[in-house]
């Protein structure tokens, strides 16, 4: 049986893991939308596993330099904090780059940075919801990311909402996916509020929204990763339930 659990707040993870009936945490170290420097959680995370969220804002694809140059010195101070708590990985977004950028210069910006950073953990690419320049929402970007980022030991962290709203189909994602990346680490397993192709971000609770649930479980079948929820903490111990019992 695969490991499930939910992404908490950091202010105690090991205390929210008991509280939702986790096996595994996740959780930023810090603020989510802020380019501040890692905050290690004041209290230790002990008899779980974890995976360590990156800020939101970092984007290491984009042509912006004023964007891309900070984004990667956050990267890889979160990659060392996230090292010394003895997480499993770090999870980041794909990124993007402006819509007239030819996306060949986020996916070589992309190697760049694996060529300069040490990884004392794996760095755990996520697919995105949305974005017309986005590096990781089709599985066409995907692939090509992936060509980019031969001989370097990259991992991947399949969202479920994200496919769903970034108009990748579920059924068979899985392999379609493994087809490219070789690997799948780490599954976010979230309901959308919203419609195929959206491209909206926004997570619900597993059979709160728009994805038929016999989709979220075959995805987390195949996968075999360990599974994160990331939906609305109220429905958290639900959700780590629902997938208990039905996996
Ligand atoms: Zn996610």
């Amino acid at each position: 049986m695969v490991r499930i659990g939910a992404h908490v707040d950091q202010d105690d993870p090991a205390a929210h893991a008991v509280e939702v009936g986790a096996e595994v945490v996740q959780f930023f170290l810090g603020d989510p939308q802020g380019y501040d420097k890692p905050v290690l959680p004041a209290k230790p995370v002990e008899g779980v596993d974890l995976y360590i969220h990156a800020p939101y804002l970092i984007n290491v694809a984009t042509t912006n330099n004023r964007i891309r140059i900070p984004s990667r010195k956050l990267l890889e101070q979160h990659l060392k904090a996230a090292a010394s708590l003895g997480a499993k990985g770090l999870v980041v977004h794909g990124g993007h780059v402006n819509k007239s950028d030819d996306p060949q210069t986020g996916f070589d910006n992309w190697r760049k940075v694996f060529e300069r950073m040490e990884c004392p953990i794996p760095v755990l690419i996520e697919n995105t919801a949305g974005g017309d320049n986005a590096m990781a929402r089709k599985l066409e970007r995907i692939a090509r990311l992936w060509d980019a980022l031969d001989g370097f030991d990259v991992g991947f962290c399949l969202d479920t909402c994200h496919a769903h709203a970034g108009g990748e189909e579920l059924l068979d994602l899985v392999e379609r996916v493994r087809a490219i990346t070789g690997r799948i680490d780490l599954v976010h397993c979230n309901d959308s509020r919203d419609e195929f192709d959206s491209g909206a971000d926004r997570h619900a609770n597993l059979g709160q929204g728009r994805i038929d649930p016999e989709l979220i479980l075959a995805v987390c079948r195949a996968a075999g990763a360990p599974i994160i929820v990331e939906t609305p903490a109220a429905g958290q111990a639900d959700d780590i339930a629902f997938l208990r019992k039905n996996l």
